[in-house]
């Protein structure tokens, strides 16, 4: 016997046996035959028909035959279905009408073929027309057959039948296909016999069984056909899994004022709720509800018309959503006070309503906690956080014109506002002016914060994701592109220009953080928050529940058994309370150096920096103490009962310090202009500065070389924290205090400088006569450091993975730069798969962070492990950090909802698995 190339939709429990599980129903009877099978198991009345195998049409790509068995197969399938409908193919009495449908295992909408009304023939037509009483229908329904016979069987272009369709019109002075009558069709369908003939060389065939086998046959073709082949290269769909061939009898919705047709969701697609949605249409087929050509009626109207149908429809849609555990969009028929299902299929839904079907789902038994958190993805979440674009908007716009430049998407969300040029215009016009505000410069520094805060959105020309610009973008939640190298900012001429297209200072722009796009010109958001959304808080407390389960991990000494925890980067106490509400159970990165940033704090600094002396530079710190202790006080608060990890002064000091070149311009004036009179301390100051230049700062004086040079900034700091954490203690607060060096290289380095800030953290405790909890721990942000981390563990109890610099070192890319030269180009090339500065590099830095806790945990077990560079807020890297056994990962306040989500996925993706055997 040859082998089984056919499966009637009854027999999906042998296709099951055959190919072993679902997957291989899907793979052997593609998507669309094993959802009706599959339907039909479930009792849903489908309109019988069978599907031919992807492997048949693999046969059939290799020889250009059929393979031995097929034909007769679908043949004695066919008479099956005859049997079922009580109608018989070809008869013109009672004619079975069917189509043949494209269907591989995923969906290529409208990439292969796919024709309707087989069966139809000079005589069955006339048989029909007076069957159904119906003749227009009749014939409507033969030219339809001509039409996709000739365009898709033989390839004729469209032209040849929609010219002689328009002529037609033309002639009767009709303007719509609605117009045409009975006759009318009649007529055209001798014009199409006519074109087909002369174009195909040959008759249209009257034998039905022929236009069957030659449908099935340019069905199989249609999968090698250039845009099936375009689309699959465009997706990743191999080439070798082929698409099966669905022969499904026709039902029509346009037999009269008891027939119909309609789609609709289970729950409302765009806000979750559970209610049906849907239109419907009496006497019309499916096209017609689609191409809304005439107005359909709300699906619940089919109460009154129809009462039964309706109740049987509800009865089968509930069932369906029962049967897939998902909200289903359908496509049905009714022929005749019949229904048909034709197509269920899970629905496309917005954020919104992804998060609360989930839920509700949950909520109602229908599928467990865990399946509604992994259904919900975090781009899901992100969207629902932060302003969005109104995408019809977005899409007007767009077709008008209005599209500027593209840039790399650095912090999510919408922003509208007027452009200006540096950050005490943009705060000037948003504070006195009450502008809404963007902010635009080439690239911004430490000093252009307040213009960034004050703003509703950041656009940059250079940097890339982990720019300054980036990352304090995001710490803040503003929508944020940066590295839109196409913009060519003239800060002279107060403009921008691409292409010609110029956005002077004050005009109207639109920036999409979400997908890097800029426009010109106001586009509509639209804005929610997290504590109204009652649904995704409820997802997020199970993700949390997820994440502390016992042994959901499994490694060597030391390592977690439970999954990640999230925990922020908050530099302020409004921002640590905002990432608190949003879930964090603790700051992985405070940047100390921010604070000195701030307008009464700065000349002390620079003060400090100057200082020749030991001595002075104390006397100066002395007087940032007090501003430091308080704002670690406000931390340790907002915090209370939670780990706050601070990290010691990180950035070159040059960067506190005014810019030389404007400096320099200043000082030539006055010489020029022959002004004296404060000369003398700007040219000092300026020498002072020449003498803080560096080639390469970030690999220069900095981080932890810094506190060795100078250690008395962070003994002050060091200071600072542990009166705080004494005075919160004494409040009653909950401190747990944990001091970060950056920037180590090698252990030596913490040999000199700990154990000086360890005797000041004891000093300062027993001067306050309290107690509590601390650390002392290192960032990693050096490959040495990963390298050599059995050594740096000896003294450090914790390790912090800063991979901003550890991806920048480890590559040699600079993180500033890399983006707006080469690392686009790299990406779209192929060099590189994604952008390592958003998503961590698995096989260098991340091999070297695994290394790095292997050896950290063999000297010291209970060693924590943290990540703190902008990976930690993005899924796939935080996936990583469960794999190989961080403890927690942090991110900036906005991104804490979205890492708790990817927490989660991560557990229950690799659930109980060892680290070791994860990887
Ligand atoms: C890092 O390098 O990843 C990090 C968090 O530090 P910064 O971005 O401040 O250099
Ligand atoms: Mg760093």
């Amino acid at each position: 016997m040859s082998k089984k190339w056919v499966y009637l939709f009854e027999e999906v429990a042998e296709a099951e046996k055959y190919a072993g599980d679902w997957e291989g129903v899907r793979a052997l009877l593609g998507g669309k035959g094993s959802g009706l099978a599959d339907m039909t198991r479930a009792g849903v009345p489908v309109p019988p028909g069978f599907t031919v195998t992807t492997e048949a049409c693999n046969e059939f790509r290799k020889t250009g035959k059929f393979p031995d068995g097929q034909w007769e197969q679908q043949l004695a399938a066919l008479k099956e279905v005859e049997k079922k409908t009580g109608k018989k193919f070809g008869a013109p009495n009672n004619p079975l009408l069917v189509s043949c449908r494209s269907g591989a295992k995923f969906s290529m909408p409208g990439m292969m073929n796919t024709i309707l009304n087989i069966g139809l023939n000079d005589e069955v037509v006339e048989g029909l027309s007076k069957l159904t009483n119906n003749p227009r229908f009749a014939w409507d329904s033969y030219r339809r057959l001509i039409e996709m016979f000739g365009t898709t069987v033989f390839g004729l272009d469209d032209e040849v039948f929609e010219h002689p369709l328009a002529d037609y019109k033309a002639k009767r002075g009709y303007k719509l296909d609605t117009e045409m009558t009975a006759e009318d069709w009649k007529a055209l369908v001798g014009i199409f016999k006519e074109a087909y003939k002369k174009h195909v060389g040959s008759d249209f065939p009257q034998d039905v069984y022929q236009q069957l086998e030659l449908a099935t046959k340019a069905v199989f073709e249609s999968w090698m056909g250039k845009r099936a082949v375009d689309y699959r290269r465009a997706t990743n769909i191999p080439d070798d899994l082929g698409t099966a061939v669905n022969i499904v009898t026709m039902v029509f919705g346009n037999m009269g004022d008891d027939s119909g047709t309609g789609v609709a969701f289970t729950r409302n697609p765009s806000t979750g709720e559970k209610k049906m949605m849907g239109d419907y249409l009496l006497n019309a087929q499916g096209e017609d509800v689609v191409a809304g050509i005439r107005n359909a009626d709300p699906i619940e109207n089919m109460q009154k018309t129809m009462p039964e149908v309706y109740a049987q429809f509800m009865d089968i849609t509930e069932k369906l959503e029962k049967h897939y555990k998902e909200m289903q969009d359908v496509e049905f028929t009714i022929e005749r006070g019949r229904l048909w299902m034709l197509q269920t299929r899970n629905g496309k839904r917005t954020a919104k309503a992804a998060v609360k079907i989930a839920a509700d789902m949950a909520n109602e038994g229908l599928i467990t906690k865990e399946e509604a958190v992994l259904r919900v993805t975090p781009e899901n979440v992100d969207s629902l956080l932060h302003p969005q674009f109104d995408d019809k908007a977005k899409k007007e716009a767009e077709k008008a014109g209005a599209f500027f430049a593209k840039g790399v998407n650095a912090s999510p969300g919408a922003a509208v506002g007027q452009a200006y040029f540096d950050a005490d215009t943009a705060e000037k016009m948003a504070k006195e002016g009450k502008q809404e505000v963007v902010m635009v410069r080439p690239f911004t520094k430490p000093d252009d914060v307040h213009g960034m805060i004050a703003a509703k959105g950041v656009l940059t020309s250079e940097g890339g994701a982990t720019s300054h610009a980036a990352v304090v973008a995001r710490q803040f939640g503003i929508p944020c592109v940066v590295g839109a190298s196409a913009i060519k900012i003239d800060l002279e001429k107060r403009q921008m220009v691409v292409d010609g297209k110029v956005v002077k200072e004050g005009e109207w722009i639109s920036v999409d953080g979400t997908t890097g796009e800029v426009f010109v010109g106001q586009i509509p958001t639209t804005s929610p928050s997290l504590e109204e959304q009652t649904e995704l808080m409820t997802l997020l407390t199970w993700a949390d529940e997820i994440c502390a389960r016992d042994g959901i991990r499994k490694g060597p000494k030391g390592y977690p058994t439970r999954g990640l925890q999230v925990w922020t980067n908050a530099d302020y106490p409004k921002d640590a309370r905002r990432a608190r509400s949003y879930g964090a159970v603790g700051i992985g990165l405070c940047r100390t150096e921010h604070m000195f940033f701030e307008p009464e704090r700065l000349p002390i600094v620079q003060k400090m920096i100057l200082a020749s002396t030991s001595e002075e530079r104390t006397e100066q710190l002395n007087k940032l103490l007090p501003y430091q202790r308080a704002d670690f006080d406000g931390l340790f608060e907002a915090m209370d009962g939670y780990p706050v990890i601070i990290r010691l002064i990180d950035p070159p000091l040059h960067e506190f310090m005014p810019d030389e070149e404007a400096l320099l311009e200043e000082v030539i004036t006055m010489r020029v202009k022959g002004e004296t009179k404060g000369l003398k301390e700007k040219e000092d100051l300026l020498k002072a500065i020449r003498n803080l230049h560096e080639s390469n700062p970030m690999m220069g004086l900095r981080g932890v070389r810094l506190s060795i040079a100078m250690p008395e900034i962070v003994e002050m700091q060091v200071r600072a924290i542990f009166e705080a954490a004494a005075d919160c203690t004494k409040r009653g607060i909950v401190v747990k205090p944990e001091v970060m060096i950056p920037l180590t290289g090698t252990v030596k380095e913490l040999e000199w400088i700990q154990p000086r800030l360890e005797r000041i953290a004891s000093a300062v405790m027993e001067e306050k006569g309290v107690q509590f909890e601390y650390k002392f721990g290192t960032m990693i942000e050096i490959p040495r450091a990963a390298v050599t981390a059995g050594e740096i563990a000896k003294l450090a109890q914790f390790f912090s993975f800063g991979t901003n610099d550890l991806t920048q070192m480890t590559y040699g890319y600079s993180r500033d730069d890399a983006e707006r030269n080469f690392l686009v180009t790299y990406v779209e090339q192929g060099i590189l798969a994604k952008n390592p500065f958003q998503t961590l590099d698995r096989e260098g830095v991340g091999k070297l962070m695994d290394w790095a806790i292997s050896e950290g945990r063999k000297t010291r077990p209970d060693l924590e492990v943290g990540i703190c560079g902008e990976h930690g807020g993005d899924p796939e890297s935080i996936e990583w950090c469960h794999m190989i056994g961080n403890n927690y990962v942090s991110c900036s306040p906005f991104r804490v909802p979205i890492a708790r989500l990817a927490a989660a996925h991560a557990a229950l993706k690799h659930s109980g698995k060892s680290i070791a055997e994860d990887k």
